[in-house]
């Protein structure tokens, strides 16, 4: 392919786009293929001489597009939300053109310094203090295996990288059993072991699902005793289940006092925590937190990935993390080298789509469409809290909350396959106290009050046919 024949098909794709996203409403949410449906229809082998545009991108159409689940429809509202505001579509585009690696700060002057700046936008708008710096990385399961690994270190003198685990006895970090999967596999990975997450029961406040502080603190003091080192403690803000979150003053004061590694997994829910009233509701005491989470690539519009970690001291994790070859050794500058604090050292340009999508909405444009997904989610629960045969098992936390229908865990289950066969919505189950539920949450940028509240006539409709 040359440049003008690039040219030609770049202008015809962002047609497409524009044309998917204005008719996107009218597609079934979630793909209606079966298994094996689209791998069916690729050939078996890498062609030997090339072939048209006109004739993949038709292939593009016919093939993949009906085995598409529509993450950016209006009426997606399984999972969480994994947005794509235009203006950050725009900047990915740009980023793919360039192809920069932003591993060192000479690899890219304006990549490493957009994202100091980005870093820090993002942690005045959501009202952190400034002695937090931060980096952005591919997914929040990265950037707690990040914060596992610093706690790792940390807690054996910084000597696990160099002499392994063997004989150093347990490592103990400590979270909720409401925590996303992301923890478990960080603890797997950095050798602490499954095991060694010690999970906190619920405290009693009701609603929060939150990590029981005297509960803690016991477990803590019993490990001591039991001759295991503790090392680090893992909150949550908006579980993924049914949104849970911790009491965060509570947690840092025992932190401080045990002298624990604290991280804070707010992926999701972190987005609207630009908006003053719900960090006053929820993040009481964040300013304690060594390590916090959150994925501008959910709620917030930038399109995956886009996940920013924020650190109240980097060195901790860069006495972790950086390792420094002779190939990547650049002259002594007092430069930022990003790759040093996370995991990969190959870096995409992610800073980007974040001063596309904060300059072209501004941050009060971001805080109202949040607000408006949390209030529509709430008129949506009072609904079906009226509606004959249904149950709210979870009151909302910002934009989710969870409910069921009348019968037992099948019927759940049926009654989300039959909604999401239906298409018009996509919902997804979760398990909260040991019984399944169906989980409902809103954020899809571009959704409106009509589309939240059709949920209701859906779900009506499939139910009444299911019976
Ligand atoms: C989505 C989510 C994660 C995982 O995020 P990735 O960026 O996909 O790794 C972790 N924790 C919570 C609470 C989440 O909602």
């Amino acid at each position: 392919m040359n440049w003008d024949e690039f040219a030609h098909w770049g202008k015809h794709i962002a047609d497409w786009a524009a044309d998917y996203h204005k008719t996107i409403g009218d597609l079934p949410v979630r793909a209606q293929t079966s298994p094996g449906q689209i791998a069916a229809q690729l050939a078996a082998t890498a062609p030997e001489t090339g072939e048209a545009m006109d004739a993949i991108m038709a292939d593009f159409e016919r093939i993949v597009m009906p085995g598409i689940t529509h993450w950016q429809h209006p009426r997606f509202f399984a999972y969480f939300p994994a947005n794509a505001a235009p203006p950050s579509i725009l900047a990915e585009m740009l980023v793919s053109t360039l192809a920069v690696q932003c591993m060192l700060w000479q690899t890219s002057p304006a990549a490493t310094e957009m994202e100091g700046v980005m870093v820090d936008w993002l942690r005045q708008a959501m009202g952190l203090p400034d002695h937090f710096t931060g980096v952005t990385q591919d997914s929040a399961s990265s950037a707690t295996l990040s914060a596992v690994l610093t706690m790792r270190e940390r807690a054996t003198g910084y000597t696990g990288n160099r002499e392994g685990l063997s004989g150093k006895g347990h490592l103990r970090i400590y979270c909720s059993e409401q925590v996303h999967s992301s923890i478990d596999r960080a603890c797997w990975v950095a050798g602490i072991g499954q095991d060694n997450l010690v999970k906190i029961g619920h405290g009693t406040s009701g609603h929060a699902f939150e990590m029981d502080p005297y509960e803690l603190q016991s477990r803590i003091t019993e490990d001591r005793k039991a001759g295991h080192t503790p090392a680090g403690i893992i909150a949550i803000t908006g579980g993924t289940g049914i949104g849970a979150w911790d009491f965060l003053e509570p947690i840092a004061e025992i932190a401080k006092a045990e002298d624990l590694y604290t991280h804070l997994d707010a992926a999701w829910a972190g987005a609207a925590m630009i908006c003053p009233e719900y960090r006053d509701q929820f993040w009481a005491g964040v300013e304690h937190y060594d390590s916090i989470v959150f994925n501008p690539h959910k709620w917030l519009g930038t399109q995956f990935d886009c996940s920013v970690q924020f650190l109240a001291d980097a060195k901790p994790q860069l006495n972790t993390l950086k390792i420094e070859p002779e190939y990547l050794k650049t002259s002594g500058d007092a430069v930022t080298n990003y790759s040093e604090w996370t995991i990969p050292l190959g870096r995409r340009f992610r800073a980007l789509k974040l001063w596309f999508l904060m300059r072209s909405y501004g941050l009060e444009e971001l805080r109202n469409r949040m607000r408006n997904h949390v209030r529509w989610a709430q008129e949506l629960c009072e609904e079906i809290r009226g509606m004959e045969g249904f149950e709210i098992v979870t009151e909302p936390i910002l934009s989710l909350f969870t409910f069921r229908c009348s019968g037992d865990d099948a019927a759940q289950q049926r009654l989300v396959d039959a909604l999401n066969d239906d298409g018009r919505i996509y919902i997804t189950q979760g398990m909260h106290e040991g019984r399944k539920m169906i989980r409902f949450q809103a954020g899809q940028f571009e959704t409106t009050r009509e589309d939240v509240m059709m949920t209701k006539d859906v779900i009506a409709d499939v139910w009444g046919k299911l019976r």
